[in-house]
């Protein structure tokens, strides 16, 4: 009988896929020769299918009777199954590809992502670079800092008080010297002043690189005169004992300015220039 199987796994398709299925089977069954010389009633035994198949046959000039046994609905059954696998195929090789194309995007998108990371770091490291270079620069131009005496100590301290004074408190530090020491510009800069300076003796200042001033005074003897200038650590002159002074030492001093008075705390500022003091 025809048609016997249309319950189960194999319920019935659509009124035109089955018509189409079942034309495409009787195309295909024709051209094998499987089919032909039937009588025509088997195809109206099929109710749910009966007008469609005879307005297929119409459709297709086909006349001759037909007869479409269980082979044919097996194989029609079978070619939807087969369909229907290679659209299960096919919607799994799609997923697949969308998950593969996901997950290149995901790469590509790490990729760059630790691309912009290393191209900042790098950014990072080579702005620091510049700024140690400048740094470095900056140092030389003003020129390393040393100790006005070498290897000396700090005998008397800023702004002590004593009657020695005029102001009435140390307005520079003392340094250890014995008379004749090499007495050296702590930093570079040009000599502003050279000469004697009434209770300082023999006395020089200079205007330091970074816009500051140091002084140096009691000294037996200049080695430079105004207009020079000196590098860090170079010999200005020799300590002594001139001027307002109990002994032979180097009264030292650091300025905001030339002048008597704008003093600061030499040993606070030798410390800032990197010196040990
Ligand atoms: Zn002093």
């Amino acid at each position: 009988m025809a048609f016997t199987r249309a319950t189960g796994k194999h319920r019935r398709p659509s009124r035109l896929t089955r018509r189409s299925a079942n034309m495409a089977g009787v195309a295909a069954l024709a051209t094998t020769g499987v089919i032909g010389g039937l009588t025509s009633p088997a195809l109206a035994a099929d109710s749910d299918i009966s007008a469609d198949a005879a307005h297929a046959v119409q459709d297709t000039g086909l006349t001759q009777a037909i007869v479409i046994g269980d082979s044919l609905a097996d194989q029609i059954a079978a070619q939807a199954d087969q369909q229907k696998r290679a659209a299960v195929k096919a919607e799994a090789a799609r997923k697949a590809e969308a998950e593969r194309k996901a997950e290149a995007k995901r790469k590509a998108e790490a990729k760059a992502k630790a691309e912009a990371e290393a191209r900042a770091k790098k950014e990072r490291e080579e702005r620091a670079a510049k700024e140690r270079a400048a740094r470095e620069a900056e140092r030389k131009r003003l020129g390393g800092y040393t100790l006005p005496v070498a290897g000396s100590v700090v005998t008397t301290g800023y702004k002590t008080g004593g009657n020695l004074w005029s102001s009435g408190s140390h307005s520079g530090v003392d340094f250890r010297a014995a008379s004749g020491s090499s007495v050296v510009a702590v930093g570079a800069g040009t000599v502003v002043e050279a000469g004697w300076g009434g209770a300082y003796g023999n006395n020089i200042v200079i205007r330091m690189n970074d816009g500051t001033y140091t002084q140096y005074g009691h000294l037996s003897s200049l080695g430079v005169s105004v207009g020079q200038s000196v590098a860090s650590g170079q010999q200005i002159g020799l300590s002594g004992s001139t001027g307002n002074s109990t002994g032979p030492h180097l009264h030292f001093e650091a300025r905001t300015s030339p002048e008597y008075g704008s003093d600061m705390d030499p040993v606070a500022y030798l410390r800032a220039h990197g010196v040990n003091v």
